[in-house]
């Protein structure tokens, strides 16, 4: 019924496509997901999905567990426009992300574990190697890459990390992860989390 309406209300108006109403739809059940199952806070991250040459990116400052269709901005990948003040502040990374890898989605979600997991890494280590066989399995290693917040050097140091990987940890920060739709993404996130808590704690144990 919710979508119904909102189609009705988006033909009225002409501000968004069926697909479009359907992205954002995908983005707030995957937003509240991530805040539902404790792997962010409601503020600490931003999500978005390619449409063609275009990004539909949450907004600077919404809550990733209350997402409406006002909550996301439709920018494009190649260049900037007026609606990059109210995109999310790092989506100069998706952006970079986009135009590098065949990703279709990102979710960055600023993880505990994997958070700690890269203050925690030796100064020269770029990597996280997980000690769980499934994090083993699908992630083979975690690049942990650097780089301050929305700035080129991070846009730029993410996109190439993940350009072999799935996921990435920006250290200090959280996690990029990728797919062809969502659900992907978010598995490779919450993959990421839980081999960065048994790694933690494994770690913590043979002390
Ligand atoms: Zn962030």
């Amino acid at each position: 019924m919710q979508l119904i309406d909102t189609i009705i209300a988006n033909k009225c108006y002409g501000r968004r496509n069926l697909f479009q109403i359907i992205m954002w739809q995908e983005i707030s059940k995957i937003g509240k997901k991530l805040v539902d199952h404790g792997l962010v806070e409601s503020h600490f991250g931003n999500i978005s999905v390619r449409i063609g040459n275009k990004m539909l990116i949450t907004r600077s400052g919404s809550a990733l567990d209350e997402i409406t269709e006002n909550s996301v901005v439709e920018v494009e990948i190649e260049g900037t426009s007026g609606l990059d003040l109210i995109a999310s502040s790092e989506a100069i990374v998706h952006r970079a992300i986009y135009k590098d890898t065949s990703a279709l989605a990102i979710i960055h979600a600023h993880c505990q574990f994997a958070v700690t997991l890269s203050l925690l890494a030796d100064s020269d280590s770029n990597s996280i190697v997980p000690v769980d066989s499934e994090g083993q399995y699908f992630l083979h290693e975690i690049p942990i890459v650097k780089g301050g917040i929305g700035t080129p050097e991070l846009a730029r140091n993410t996109a190439r990390a993940l350009s072999e990987h799935k996921g990435a940890i920006v250290y200090s920060h959280g996690t990029f992860a990728t797919g062809k739709i969502l659900e992907e993404a978010y598995v490779v996130t919450t993959q990421i989390e839980h081999s960065c808590t048994i790694k933690y704690y494994y770690d913590l144990a043979r002390k």
